[in-house]
C-alpha cells in the first residue's frame, strides 16, 4: 500500500479457504500505521462482526493470583478483537481502493532470469497467468513461498501448537484471559462475529500431545472438564454451542535468509512469533511499513546501483534483526516469570 505510490504494483492473494470465526489481538501501535496510511477511518468504523475494542488482560501467569492489565495507561489507547477472517477481507477490500492490481490467485511458478522475476499464477477462474516484475515480496505468511522456489531453510525455535474451541460466551466475560499450566498455556477472549461466542485455546508442544486425540472435535471439552480449576478460571460454566476450531502451528520461526537483490520476506514468511506475543499481525505491518520505506529511499529497484541496493539491504537487515532480538528478549522474559514447573518438558525448553 505504501508502495503503490512510486511503483506498479501487483498484490497476488490465494483466496482463504477456511471461513470459520477466529479471533485474534490487534495491539494498539497498529493505529499509527493504519494512520499514515490514511484508513483510520475506515478502520475506525468497521462492524461489531469484524472487531471489537479489547478492553484488558486476566493472567494467571507465574502465580496463583491473577494479574490485569488494561488500555487505559496505554498511550496508543485500545486494541481490538479481531475476528480475523472478516478483518481481512476488510483490509483487502480497502486495499483494492489503492492505485495497484489486486489480483487473487495462486503462485504456480517463479524464475529468476535476466535480473527479472518470471511469474506465473492462476487466478480464482483457474485461468493461467504469467507477468515479469523487477522486485519480489514474500508476505504469504507461514507458507513462506518463496522458501521452496528459492531454496532457503526455515529455522524453527520450538514445536508449539494451538488447538481451539469456540463456547457459549455470558454477557459479562469481557476480557481475554491467559493461563498457564504444567504442559502450556491457555487462552480465551471474546469471538466477535459469532453472537455470545467465547474462543478458548491450548497452547501445548506437538510432541507433549497425543497426536491421533488432539483431532477428536471433543479434545478442548473433555481436558477442561479433566482441569476444573483453569475451566472456573476461564468462567466456562457449560459446554453450550462448543465447536471445535481445529489445530494450528504457532511455533517461533524465522528464514535463514529473509532477502538479496531483488526479493525479501516481510511478516510471517520472514519469522513467525509465539501468540503470547500478540505482535504477530502488528509485526506484519511493521515490516512491510519499513521495507517499503527504505525501498522508496534508496530507489535501487527503478536505479539499479550496488550502492544503493547495499543501502536498502544493510538498513532492511538491520531492522529485522532489531525486531527479532527484541521479540526474543521478550520471550525469554515472559516464559522466564513463570517458575512453578520445573522439569516439566514445555517450561524447561523456554
Ligand atoms: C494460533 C495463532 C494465534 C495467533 N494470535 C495472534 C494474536 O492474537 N495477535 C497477533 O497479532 N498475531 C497473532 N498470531 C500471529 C498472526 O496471525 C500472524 O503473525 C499474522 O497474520 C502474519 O501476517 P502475514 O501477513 O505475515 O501472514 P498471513 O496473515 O498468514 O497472510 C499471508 C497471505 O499470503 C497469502 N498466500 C499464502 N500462500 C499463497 C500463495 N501460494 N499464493 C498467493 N498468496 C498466498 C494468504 O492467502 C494470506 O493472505 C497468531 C498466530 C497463530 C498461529
Amino acid at each position: 500500500m505504501f508502495l503503490c505510490r512510486q511503483y506498479s504494483v501487483l498484490v497476488l492473494n490465494k483466496p482463504e479457504s477456511n471461513s470459520q470465526p477466529w479471533a485474534e489481538s490487534l495491539v494498539s501501535p497498529s493505529h499509527r500505521i493504519f494512520r499514515e496510511l490514511g484508513i483510520s477511518d475506515q478502520i475506525n468504523n468497521l462492524e461489531k462482526d469484524c472487531c471489537i475494542p479489547s478492553i484488558g488482560i486476566k493472567s494467571y501467569w507465574g502465580n496463583e493470583t491473577p494479574a490485569y492489565s488494561d488500555a487505559f495507561r496505554n498511550p496508543d489507547g485500545e486494541g481490538w478483537t479481531i475476528n480475523k477472517p472478516v478483518f481481512i477481507r476488510r483490509l483487502q477490500q480497502i486495499t483494492r481502493t489503492f492505485p495497484m492490481r489486486f489480483q487473487e490467485g495462486t503462485l504456480i511458478t517463479v524464475k529468476n532470469e535476466s535480473s527479472q522475476w518470471k511469474i506465473g499464477f492462476s487466478d480464482q477462474y483457474g485461468n493461467e497467468e504469467r507477468v515479469t516484475a523487477k522486485f519480489i515480496i514474500d508476505a504469504s505468511g507461514r507458507a513462506n513461498i518463496l522458501r521452496k522456489k528459492l531454496h532457503l531453510h526455515r529455522i524453527r525455535k520450538d514445536e508449539l501448537i494451538c488447538i481451539s474451541a469456540s463456547v457459549e460466551r455470558f454477557k459479562e466475560q469481557c476480557l481475554s484471559t491467559i493461563i498457564s499450566d504444567e504442559n502450556g498455556w491457555w487462552y480465551s477472549c471474546p469471538l466477535p462475529g459469532k453472537k455470545n461466542a467465547m474462543l478458548i485455546s491450548y497452547y501445548t508442544d506437538a510432541d507433549l500431545v497425543d497426536k491421533k486425540a488432539i483431532q477428536d472435535p471433543v479434545f478442548i471439552k473433555q481436558l477442561l472438564l479433566s482441569k476444573k480449576a483453569i475451566q472456573n478460571k476461564l468462567e466456562i460454566k457449560e459446554f453450550n454451542e462448543y465447536q471445535y476450531l481445529g489445530i494450528r502451528a504457532a511455533n517461533t520461526s524465522k528464514l535463514n535468509n529473509i532477502g538479496e537483490r531483488n526479493w525479501i520476506a516481510i511478516g510471517d514468511a520472514a519469522m513467525s512469533f509465539d501468540p503470547l506475543s500478540s505482535q504477530g499481525i502488528y509485526k506484519a505491518m511493521v515490516t512491510a511499513a519499513q521495507a517499503s520505506k527504505l525501498i522508496i529511499a534508496a530507489d535501487f529497484i527503478n536505479i539499479p546501483d550496488i550502492e544503493r541496493t547495499n543501502t536498502f539491504y544493510d538498513a532492511f537487515y538491520k531492522s529485522a534483526h532489531n525486531i527479532w532480538q527484541r521479540y526474543r528478549e521478550h520471550h525469554y522474559h515472559f516464559y522466564y516469570m513463570e517458575q512453578r514447573w520445573k522439569g516439566s518438558a514445555f517450561w524447561d525448553r523456554r
